[in-house]
């Protein structure tokens, strides 16, 4: 894959370091770097001089050929790599962490944007989308870090 050298800045302490990264990936070439992805700690860094654990940015480039192109970016228009591939932009590693779990378990955007809002109770509580359970129809979300599922009838 495509490492890069990042220079990164630890928020706590200002300790700068460099930092070899991949910047991109084809689904099934690296499962260890799919199963951080899913777990949410693909972009979690611990300071290795203050152990402060914070959240690093980097452009990055997912590819599910034939289905999907997942790209963290500043940049809001990227080129189409495959036009039958979907295509999403996002800024943000919670954003890209989010939108992964959800096409990888191939759920349906629109629902989890409605069960997270109906779930935050008006931003009183903290949703995370988790995964999908298809069989069963099962969307799992952590609220306020607890997971709990809903079920939805088609
Ligand atoms: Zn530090």
């Amino acid at each position: 894959m495509k490492a890069r050298m990042f220079e990164i800045e630890c928020p706590s302490c200002h300790e700068t370091f460099f930092l070899m990264r991949d910047t991109y990936y084809v689904k099934g070439m690296d499962p260890i770097a799919e199963e951080r992805l899913l777990n949410g700690s693909y972009f979690m860094h611990r300071c290795r001089k203050c152990d402060t654990i914070f959240t690093i940015y980097h452009p990055l480039l997912f590819r599910s050929p034939k289905k999907f192109n997942l790209i963290m970016s500043k940049k809001k228009q990227i080129e189409t790599l495959d036009e039958n591939e979907k295509q999403f932009v996002v800024n943000d590693p919670k954003d890209f962490i989010r939108l992964f779990r959800i096409l990888v378990y191939e759920a349906d955007l629109n629902v989890v944007d409605r069960l997270e809002k109906y779930l935050s109770n008006h931003g009183e509580r903290l949703v995370e989308f988790e995964s999908f359970d298809q069989e069963q129809g099962l969307f799992w979300f952590y609220v306020d870090h607890r997971l709990m599922a809903v079920r939805t009838k088609e």
